[in-house]
Order: C-alpha cells, then sequence, then structure tokens
C-alpha cells in the first residue's frame, strides 16, 4: 500500500527520524493557517507547498512551490489544488490534487550551503536481505544517476539477525562525505530510519532528499513510503491511511470482492485460476498476438457468481477486444465451471459485447466443451493449449 508524502513524514516521526515539518490542508484557508501555525512552531517565515498524490517528480510538474508570505500561500494552495499534475511518473492525463502539505522552508542560508542526498530502503531480492541504499547525488532520480555515475551508489546491507549495526551507519555518513556534527546526525538519522522501515512493515523507503540543512542538520525533506498489504493487520492505524482516490478503480473493486486482479495495458482480457496457470496464459496470449490487458487469478472456487464478479471486471477495460479463460479442473469440475460461465453470460446479456475463449482442462472437460459449444453464446472453445492461442489470434482478428 502506497500512502501519501505527510503521512510517511509522520510514521517517520513517530520512530524519531527527523522530518521537514508540515501541516496537511484541503484549501487554500486551512493553508493559511497552516502556515501561520508553523510559523509559531518553527520561526520560518517562507513555506513550500507540496501536492499530496501518489506519484513522485512533483517538483518538475510544478507541484512544489516557494511561498514567501501568507498571501503567496494562499494564491499557490489555490493553484495546485484541483489541478491534474503530470509528473514523469504520472500517465499524461496526471493526477488530481485533494490535499497539500504546507511545509517549513527548510533550504535556509547559513553557515554551509544545504546538500541533498539520496536515501531508500529496501529488500534486496537476490541476497533476501534489507538493505539501504544511499548516493551523494539527492534530488535528482536515482535512474538517471544509476545510468550516468552508477559508482556514485552505495549500498549497505542489513543481516536480519542483528539488524543495522552503528558501524554500518557511521559507514554511511563516512561515504557521505559528511564530518564533525552533520556525521553524528546522519548516524542518528539512519539507525532510526531503519527502525521505521522494520518495525512498520514497510517494503520501501526512498527518502530523496535527505536534507543536511546550513546548519548540519540532517532530515527527510520527501518520503515516498509502501507498507507491505499483508502486515497491515497488525497496523490498523496505518491500514486508515489508504487512501482510495489514488488508486486503480478496478483494482480497488477486485479487493473488495476478493479476487487477485491487476490491470495492464493490453487488448486480451484473462480469467485464470492459480498464479502460474496466469502467468503462462498471459504468455499465450503475447505468443497469440496479443497483450494481456490483466492478470486475473479466480483462484480455488469458479463458480458462477464469481465468474461473473470477474467478467464485470474484465469488461470495465474498453480495450479489451477478447477474453480468454482458462480453467484447470482439478477439484472444481470442468462442467461446473463451464455451467458457471454460462449462466454468468446469461445474467450478463448484453454486457458481454466480445467474444469469449474458453479453455477448460481436466476432470470432466470433454462434458464442459460441450456445454459450451451448445450454449448459443459467442464463444469459443478449446482444449488444448495451442488450440486457445490460435482461437485468440482468430478472435482478435
Ligand atoms: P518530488 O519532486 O515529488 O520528489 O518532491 P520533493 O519533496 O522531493 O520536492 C522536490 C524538490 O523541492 C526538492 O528536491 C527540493 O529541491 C525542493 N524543496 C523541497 N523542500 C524545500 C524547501 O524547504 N525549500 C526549498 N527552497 N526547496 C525545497
Ligand atoms: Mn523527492
Amino acid at each position: 500500500m502506497n500512502i501519501h508524502e505527510y503521512q510517511g513524514k509522520e510514521i517517520l516521526s513517530s520512530f524519531g527520524v527527523r522530518i521537514q515539518r508540515g501541516i496537511v490542508a484541503h484549501n487554500a484557508k486551512e493553508a493559511v493557517d497552516a502556515a501561520k501555525e508553523l510559523t509559531a512552531l518553527t520561526g520560518t517565515g517562507w513555506h513550500v507547498i507540496k501536492a499530496q498524490v501518489h506519484a513522485g517528480g512533483r517538483g518538475k510538474g510544478g507541484g512544489v512551490k516557494i511561498a514567501k508570505n501568507l498571501k503567496e500561500v494562499e494564491d499557490i494552495t489555490g493553484q495546485i489544488i484541483g489541478m491534474d499534475l503530470v509528473t514523469p511518473q504520472t500517465s499524461a492525463e496526471g493526477k488530481r490534487v485533494h490535499q497539500v502539505l504546507i511545509a517549513e522552508d527548510v533550504y535556509y542560508p547559513g553557515a554551509n550551503e544545504p546538500e541533498e542526498y539520496y536515501m531508500s530502503v529496501l529488500l534486496n531480492r537476490s541476497t533476501g536481505r534489507n538493505m539501504i541504499m544511499y548516493s551523494t547525488e539527492g534530488g535528482m532520480d536515482i535512474e538517471t544517476v544509476a545510468e550516468e555515475t552508477p559508482e556514485l551508489i552505495f549500498t549497505e546491507e542489513i543481516d536480519p539477525s542483528v539488524g543495522l549495526m552503528p558501524f554500518q551507519a557511521r559507514r554511511i555518513a563516512f561515504n557521505l562525505g559528511l564530518s564533525g556534527n552533520a556525521f553524528k546526525e546522519m548516524t542518528k538519522f539512519v539507525m532510526a530510519l531503519y527502525t521505521a522501515f522494520d518495525k512498520s512493515d514497510s517494503s520501501l523507503f526512498e527518502i530523496n532528499p535527505v536534507l543536511k540543512t546550513s546548519d548540519d542538520k540532517i532530515m527527510a525533506v520527501d518520503a515516498k513510503v509502501t507498507i507491505d498489504d499483508n502486515a497491515l493487520f497488525r497496523h490498523k492505524d496505518y491500514a486508515e491511511m489508504r487512501d482510495i482516490r489514488e488508486e486503480n478503480p478496478v483494482e480497488v473493486e477486485a479487493k473488495r470482492v476478493g479476487l487477485n486482479y491487476v490491470d495492464l495495458d493490453g487488448n486480451v482480457g484473462c480469467m485464470v485460476n492459480g498464479a502460474g496457470l496466469a502467468m503462462a496464459t498471459m504468455d499465450l496470449i503475447k505468443q497469440a498476438g496479443g497483450e494481456p490487458a490483466n492478470f486475473l487469478d479466480v483462484g480455488g472456487t469458479a463458480d458462477a457468481k464469481r465468474v461473473e464478479e470477474a467478467l464485470r471486471l474484465i469488461l470495465k477495460d474498453d480495450k479489451v477486444k477478447a477474453i480468454l479463460i482458462n480453467i484447470f479442473g482439478g477439484i472444481v469440475r470442468c462442467d461446473r465451471v463451464a455451467q458457471g460461465i454460462v449462466d454468468a453470460c446469461k445474467n450478463m446479456g448484453d454486457a458481454v459485447k466480445v467474444p469469449i475463449i474458453v479453455r477448460l482442462q481436466g476432470t470432466n472437460a470433454d462434458i464442459a466443451k460441450e456445454i459450451i459449444d451448445n450454449s448459443g453464446f459467442n464463444f469459443f472453445s478449446a482444449t488444448e493449449f495451442q488450440e486457445a492461442a490460435d482461437k485468440v489470434q482468430e478472435a482478435l482478428k
């Protein structure tokens, strides 16, 4: 589950990670009140107005702006709220901004220049260990740094039996070129950041930039936080941070009815039981010259109700030109599944506008084929994999 920057910062702060402080606002009036409250708290006169959407690169898209006084806080908030923010990480339509974070300006002048670093915490899947990835090149996209100057990206792997060790935090501060108070601050920052990652059951933290202020404080200016969905049952307070406006509506609906659905860009919808078969089916669609429109695993039950729910989800996508149902009937007998498909289509009537290729294999596959063939619907039946691929190709023509 992804959350907003202001929510990510709340979590970080609760574990003692220093953050750029801010208050969320839903309109210009709230923004001005927030700015006044922050000034009282921090003494800052300037504020940063930051669009809260689930996408990075907001600065580049005009979603992060400096306000030098309350009038500018009001005007800029008015401009940003309600806009469709387009960034390198959104679609061309952008993302509607419903709220902004009014944050203290932390790039104030002082003894030193402020410096920006990059830091993320994530799982290294090849070693099965968490790692901290960091770089002196903060503030820009890390993909560009990785491509142009990979030697400026460092990693520190964490042994799960002992956790992050203080010497590792010191190595990070050293590699970032820090000394004196900034060095101490960075080691504290890194230790707290890792504790927050671990205790919050997050699967990704990306802090870009981590800032060294002109008076040598280290703080998180941005926070991209992804929490492991499977751990939300033990973090009720985080679960409430879900903002479904930011999520794909079809995926939200799928979750509600308990289907495993991921939206993709292609033209062939698929309905499959079992994740492995789903992946093989997506390969099959590609081989037939199509592109999968989704990943959908209906799981162990494929009765009429479930088939109907799945078909309705798939048909919400207008790009879908054909649907491939590929079900292995082991415990669920194929004839039952076939009857389920026919009943679902009867219930849906005109809603089914595209050809459906049905491949049922396993117990009673022959009876199932008869049911499909005699249904009177726009079905193509297949029993073999290749046959199904050919029929998809035909249907797309
Ligand atoms: P992103 O563009 O979505 O990654 O949003 P960030 O939160 O990283 O903000 C974008 C950029 O805004 C940062 O890289 C900073 O350069 C700038 N920025 C953020 N906070 C401040 C601030 O307090 N003062 C100034 N002058 N710039 C800031
Ligand atoms: Mn950022």
